[in-house]
């Protein structure tokens, strides 16, 4: 198939990226590079042996969203097969801080998005969605039957159970459309090849990388948000999934898509606390990763854990990495790059 990939030069955009070219798919990538680097992309050609065209646009806009898929299907010398919409800002916190900016790039890239594939009768499509829009989930693990969009408590995570609700409607205006909503547990580690992997600018909110930022001596210490939830050693619990995983799903996605809308939690359906986290890249690195505990971060849930069954049986994908493999892969990369995809010299925050 030919493949588009908004936000294709970010962290899970990158590894999806080699994944579908290593199965055959032609790709391209739109990026905007406001929070990804061309670098990345150039780093996914050399893993696969092909080039990987990139159009740069801000999907957001709606004019540059109809030029970027024009020029994007021009790049593959046919029209698109495929969409996969990874594009959009990330960063909880921030999301708290700029309401309207998360609202105004993740519901208009989107919206978008699904304009331009009407247009060009494009009629498959791949969401980057969230565990988030479960909320506090009331069992654990979650199933995709668990309720949705109840309790949010930042911006980021309504603006994911909001473009599930926007391509639902969508689609049913779009004939013969196929469209995967993906929630992700917690992406961690890197390509094995330690070329690309995760690259947040400044201080790193999500715990790997941060972790990964201690043990190579960019940072002193690790803070660990509460001690007293009520797990087996007081800290939270998340599902880790290795990133490699999760673009084997959605290449699985893709290929599987039935016509209408589909959900799907992407998990190993293992949980891991802070503790043990810090304790497998301890091993994997040989390195120490020094922690204070610090009081419970506002809005964070004691544990989330995938049930990924459904996504087993009707994707036919499963995780074959397990946590310690997640964490010799981003030692691996954050060792060999210590400053990320920045160029030595360039000032990296
Ligand atoms: N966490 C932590 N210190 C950090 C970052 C995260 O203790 O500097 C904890 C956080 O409270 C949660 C887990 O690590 O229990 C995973 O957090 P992350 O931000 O990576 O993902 P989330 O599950 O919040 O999306």
């Amino acid at each position: 198939m030919r493949v588009l990939l908004t936000g294709g030069a970010g962290y899970i955009g990158s590894h999806t990226a080699v994944v579908l070219a290593e199965r055959g798919h032609e790709v391209v990538i739109v990026d905007d590079y406001s929070n990804a680097h061309p670098e990345a992309v150039r780093r996914v050609a050399e893993i696969v042996g092909k080039a990987v065209p990139m159009v740069e646009a801000d999907l957001a806009n709606q004019k540059a969203a109809a030029q970027a898929f024009t020029d994007a299907a021009a790049a593959l010398g046919g029209e698109l097969d495929a969409v996969i919409h990874f594009a959009g800002l990330k960063a909880v916190g921030e999301s708290v801080a700029q309401p309207t900016r998360y609202y105004r790039t993740n519901i208009n890239s989107t919206l978008n998005v699904l304009d331009q594939m009407r247009a060009h009768s494009i009629n498959r499509l791949v969401f980057s969605s969230s565990a988030t829009v479960y909320g506090d989930p009331e069992t654990n693990p979650i199933a995709e039957t668990q309720q949705v969009g109840v309790g949010l408590t930042n911006p980021y995570g309504w603006s994911k159970a909001m473009n599930e609700q926007i391509i639902r409607d969508a689609a049913v205006v779009q004939k013969g459309f196929r469209a995967v909503l993906l929630r992700y547990f917690n992406p961690v580690g890197a390509h094995e090849s330690g070329r690309i992997g995760e690259d947040p600018s400044g201080i790193p909110n999500n715990l790997m990388p941060f972790v990964a930022q201690v043990a190579v001596g960019k940072r002193e210490q690790l803070s660990v948000f509460g001690s007293s939830y009520p797990t087996p050693d007081g800290t939270g619990v998340r599902d880790y999934i290795h990133v490699m995983d999760l673009a084997e799903g959605h290449a699985a996605a893709l290929e599987a898509a039935g016509e209408g809308v589909a959900e799907y939690n992407l998990g190993s359906g293992k949980g891991s606390s802070v503790l043990e986290v810090v304790a497998a890249f301890e091993q994997a690195s040989g390195r120490p990763v020094p922690y204070q505990i610090v009081d419970a971060r506002p809005g964070d849930v004691a544990e989330c854990v995938a049930d990924p069954r459904k996504a087993n049986a009707e994707l036919n994908w499963q995780t074959t990495r397990s946590l310690a493999d997640a964490c010799a892969d981003s030692w691996r990369w954050q060792s060999q790059n210590p400053n990320g995809y920045a160029k030595d010299g360039e000032v990296t925050a």
